[in-house]
């Protein structure tokens, strides 16, 4: 323990700034090689936007989630012991929504044809799309935006569309002027060939599982607990943490969890570190959500919609995970914001209602509880064709400041979304542990026991 009788000991804890996934995979990796970890949660509950919340049995996650079996984050949770537990929601039945209504979404050769969604010329088109996209070399199109590629390689309007609509389900993007169309795909190619899960009881699976391991291995947890500052030596060195009531906790490193403005801000006093410069480059990926609670689908079919020439998505994901009781349905309706959106949340929510009216006739009859989120950033970092895609997010280690760390889905160039989150955790739990071994301080460390 750190805190004995309300002091601190006298050996310095790494400080992990932020409770989410980042911060409790960071701090069990560090804990479970004999480093002395404190976590510090500004809010009562761990999770952050990993978050799930409980009402009348129903599981709410915030927004829509899903993870991707077999990449970044499910392969590094799964060794750590993680049990990533849900179900694949299946493809069948799904629909697209084009000049508000519905179609058959063509997931196959089959379904692009009998779909009405195209035309004769515009099916030709997405059957080119498909056999051709494995065969893309996506690295050599990260400074191309997803518009341009979009409009020199597709003729129709729907067909672009329709691939913007696979962009945006794939990325949480909206920014197809802005967006790297050489990550976007090779993302994609990806995809195809591993489903996402849903998980049963919502993403707080993953948080409690973390949490547990963080506590098995030692590392104290304050939640309900701010960091204001982080305060460094006349070299520049982190040598602790101010919190938000005052209290000073020293600190040997620092990883922040958190988005690039809470980092930037938390080293105010250097107006000019890389983090200020970050927090005002990167460009988030925000989510206007509405997630809803019913006793039952009006329209039991209807499990999952993609917005073809609005981007909006609909997904029922209480048919593949254990999120409801009973009969009853957890189900989220989702608009992809672009970049500075300024849009009337009331506009945004009618919008959302009105996606549901189309594809649930009749679903305020069975309503239990829904609630709307107006805004919420996905991720801090669309990758833009101006950082090459994830190739230009920060690395995890603060190059201008000595002992300060970085993790979190804008930060390292491995995946999107929790995928970079995870990745980027265990890289700076890695690069941390290679500080204090090699710091020239003491330090409350023993030799590294953290494979990269
Ligand atoms: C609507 C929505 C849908 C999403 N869907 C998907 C999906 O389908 N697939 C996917 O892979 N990802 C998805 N994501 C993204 C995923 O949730 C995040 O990438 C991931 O949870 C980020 O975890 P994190 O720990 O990096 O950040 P956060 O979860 O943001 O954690 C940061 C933590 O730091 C704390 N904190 C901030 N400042 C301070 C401070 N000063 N002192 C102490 N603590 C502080 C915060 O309270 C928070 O708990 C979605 C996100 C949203 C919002």
């Amino acid at each position: 323990m750190v805190m004995t009788n309300g002091t601190f000991s006298a050996v310095k804890p790494v400080v992990v700034i932020g409770g989410g996934l980042a911060g409790l995979t960071a701090a069990v990796f560090l804990a479970q090689s004999n480093h002395n970890v404190l976590l510090l949660e500004r809010s009562p509950n761990l999770g952050g936007r990993a978050q799930t919340q409980h009402k009348e049995g129903f599981s709410f996650n915030l927004g829509p989630h899903a993870i991707r079996h077999g990449d970044v984050a499910y392969t590094i949770l799964s060794e750590m012991g993680v049990q990533v537990d849900g179900g694949f929601p299946s493809v069948s039945g799904s629909l697209a929504v084009n000049r508000n209504r519905l179609f058959q979404l063509p997931f196959s050769p089959v379904s692009i044809f009998t779909t009405g969604l195209f035309s004769l010329a515009e099916k030709m088109e997405v059957i080119r799309f498909f056999t051709t996209l494995e065969s893309i070399d996506t690295a050599q199109l990260l400074d191309t935006s997803v518009q341009d590629w979009v409009n020199r390689t597709f003729q129709h309007e729907t067909t672009r569309n329709f691939v913007k609509a696979f962009v945006r389900v794939t990325t949480y993007g909206n920014a197809p002027e802005l967006m790297s169309v050489g990550t976007v795909l090779a993302q994609i190619q990806f995809a195809l060939k591993h489903q996402v899960l849903y998980l049963h009881g919502g993403w707080e699976s993953l948080v409690r599982q973390l949490e547990q391991k963080a506590l098995a291995a030692g590392v104290e947890i304050r939640s309900g607990v701010q960091v204001r500052h982080i305060t460094r030596d006349e070299a520049g060195q982190v040598t602790g943490v101010q919190l938000a009531t005052g209290e000073a906790v020293p600190a040997a490193a620092a990883i922040v969890c958190a988005s690039p403005q809470i980092a930037s801000s938390l080293v105010a006093d250097k107006p000019d570190s890389s983090l200020a410069r970050w927090s005002r480059q990167l460009v988030p990926i925000n989510a206007a959500c509405l997630d809803v609670a019913l006793t039952r689908l009006p329209e039991a079919k209807h499990l999952f919609a993609l917005g073809i020439d609005q981007p909006w998505y609909y997904s029922v994901h209480s048919a593949t995970a254990r999120l409801a009781p009973g009969e009853g349905v957890l189900l989220h309706v989702a608009k992809y914001l672009p970049p500075q959106a300024a849009e009337d949340p009331k506009q945004v929510r009618a919008e959302l209602e009105g996606l549901l009216d189309l594809v649930q006739p009749g679903w305020r009859e069975f309503l239990v509880h829904q609630r709307f989120l107006p805004e919420i950033p996905v991720t801090h970092a669309t990758p833009t064709t101006e950082m090459r895609g994830t190739l230009g997010r920060p690395g995890v280690a603060v190059p201008d400041i000595a002992g300060l760390f970085l993790a979190g889905d804008w930060v390292g160039s491995r995946g999107l979304l929790i995928d970079a989150s995870i990745a980027s955790a265990k890289e700076a739990a890695l690069q941390t542990a290679r500080f204090l071994v090699n710091g020239s301080f003491q330090a409350a460390s023993k030799p590294m026991a953290i494979s990269a």
